[in-house]
């Protein structure tokens, strides 16, 4: 079964919906399978988004989801890389479908409430970054 890590950014944090999201996920067959509340460090942010260090808006982007509370999971499921990522939207809200996470929350290119892997190389270097073997349920 595929895993996948979800993080509930800030500003969905922020915003008050933690409930939302979970609820989303959990009605479209995907299982929790950890969870953690953190906030972040700048270089934790920093290490988590890496691959986008080049990018003009790295510093703004790790800024941000250094800023406040996290909730980060681990999510199993069938495909559940590429059905999570369809869940959450596009990145820019204004082109994300209708009924996505991103279309009906987010505020901001940056501003987007979710983060979900991209593949599955990405996914098993983001879950190890934030646990360890033993905080991940083996069902
Ligand atoms: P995430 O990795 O957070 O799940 P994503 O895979 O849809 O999002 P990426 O291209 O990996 O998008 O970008 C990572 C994050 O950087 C985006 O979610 C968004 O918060 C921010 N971001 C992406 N593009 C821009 C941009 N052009 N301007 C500002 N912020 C951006
Ligand atoms: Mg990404």
């Amino acid at each position: 079964m595929e895993k996948t890590l979800s993080i509930i950014k800030p500003d969905g944090v922020g915003r008050g919906l933690i409930g939302e999201v979970i609820k989303r996920l959990e009605n479209s067959d995907m299982k929790i399978i950890a969870m953690k509340m953190l906030k972040m460090s700048r270089k934790q942010a920093q290490g988590f988004y890496a691959v986008h260090k080049e990018r003009p808006f790295f510093d703004s982007l790790t800024d941000f989801m250094s800023s406040g509370t996290v909730v980060v999971m681990v999510l199993e499921g069938e495909n559940v890389i590429s059905r999570y990522r369809d869940l959450m939207g596009a990145t820019n809200y204004k082109e994300a479908e209708e009924g996505t996470i991103r279309r009906d929350f987010a505020t901001d290119i940056e501003r987007n409430v979710v983060h979900g892997s991209d593949s599955q190389k990405s996914a098993s270097f983001e879950i190890g970054y934030f646990f360890n073997s033993f905080e991940i349920i083996n069902r």
